[in-house]
């Protein structure tokens, strides 16, 4: 007998076989790792797993321009772009380049979201790895995201009746294209935690929307202790006051220490203590992925949400079958592929990183305690 209120991992085989590119950041494995890796820990039986459909373009335009959505399609079709399509929608870009499912993978973490929003509207847990594209704009391809599928998440579930959504951000880049669909909307209360001085350089402490946005620069090095804070401090008491009929938690892998697009040190712990204190928040809780481009820090992190969410004990090494999911990884092209530490392979959770509180991080938690309530 299967448990209709347990959580749902949504996947997809379109991810495994496809990149961006051999120098493009994402040209390395994250969400085959996470089912390839939960399926060798017994964590991931056939009932608690879903197929992510591809979204039709109808679907993508609850948000999205139409136009750029036939661009989009366009450019997979010919895999080409001209220079007055490059400009006006960017595609074909260093960041979002031309690919040869650059209309098929991010329709299909879109068409996850949407699927999500379906399975969520009764309520219950669901886990969508290949979510969290949150700077895709809806006109225009942005940071390495085509569609921004945190948006069409949160319209979805919208459609269905549900009234309050909270929306949470732990990546290490300000989730730019989520604050902008929603910073008028005072039915949605959007939190990003994010390193400052770094791209797409927007989310400023003192950006409030309607007063329903809530915007967290950190500095350089920010630790598992200070993470802890934000938590305390700002995550948990906006939430109680909000009361959210449902909460998506875009959890990015990228501000862990490993990772070589931020500078933050976090380790997945961190991650895991907030999906964890989040649980149980609102009746309908969507935790998506995001960045992280190191493919061991990615799919270990991952990995260990599921573990959150589902209720499995993390073990202190890895069984063999789990182990070779990581060693048959590589990082082509990156100083830190040619020679893995040993945990990377053998352990899913990181030696804590707790570190002081520093000053800056509490007088930001301090300003944003004084905002009255969304
Ligand atoms: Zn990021």
């Amino acid at each position: 007998m299967t448990d209709a209120t347990a959580p749902l991992f949504l996947g997809a085989g379109i991810y495994r076989r496809s990149s961006y590119g051999a120098f493009h950041p994402l040209r390395v494995p994250r969400v085959s790792t996470v089912m390839d890796l939960s399926r060798a820990l017994g964590w991931l039986p056939a009932d608690r797993f879903r197929t992510s459909p591809c979204a039709k373009p109808a679907a993508l335009q609850i948000w999205h321009d139409p136009d750029y959505i036939a661009a989009l399609q366009l450019a997979e079709a010919t895999q080409q772009v001209d220079d007055a399509t490059r400009a006006r929608f960017g595609l074909g870009t260093a960041a979002n380049p031309v690919f040869a499912e650059m209309y098929r993978r991010p329709a299909t973490g879109a068409g996850g979201s949407l699927l999500a929003a379906e399975l969520l509207a009764g309520g219950g847990v669901v886990f969508h790895p290949a979510g969290g594209t949150h700077h895709g704009l809806k006109g225009r391809a942005s940071g390495f995201c085509y569609l921004n599928d945190p948006v069409l998440a949160i319209m979805a579930l919208r459609r269905k009746g549900v009234g309050r959504i909270a929306y949470v951000d732990i990546d290490a880049h300000h989730g730019d294209g989520v604050e902008i669909a929603f910073a008028d909307d005072p039915q949605t209360l959007v939190m990003s935690v994010h390193e400052e001085r770094r791209w797409p350089f927007t989310g400023a402490l003192a950006d409030a929307g309607r007063g329903n946005v809530f915007n967290l620069p950190v500095p350089r090095g920010f630790n598992d202790t200070e993470m802890q804070a934000v938590l305390e401090g700002l995550i948990l008491p906006r939430l109680a006051q909000f009361r959210p009929e449902a909460l998506v938690l875009q959890c990015g892998a990228d501000a862990v220490e490993e990772d070589p697009l931020s500078r933050l040190s976090l380790s997945n712990n961190a991650h895991w203590g907030v999906v964890a204190a989040l649980r149980g928040v609102a009746p309908r809780y969507l935790v998506l992925g995001g960045g992280g481009y190191n493919p061991w820090s990615v799919g270990r992190l991952w990995t260990g949400v599921w573990a959150v969410l589902a209720g499995h004990d993390i073990p202190e090494r890895l069984p063999g079958a789990g182990e070779n999911v990581l060693r048959g990884l590589d990082w082509p092209g990156h100083s830190r592929g040619r020679n893995p530490p040993a945990h990377w392979f053998t352990t899913l959770r990181d030696v804590p990183r707790p570190g002081p509180v520093r000053d800056e991080v509490r007088a930001r938690l301090a300003a944003l305690a004084e905002r009255g309530a969304p």
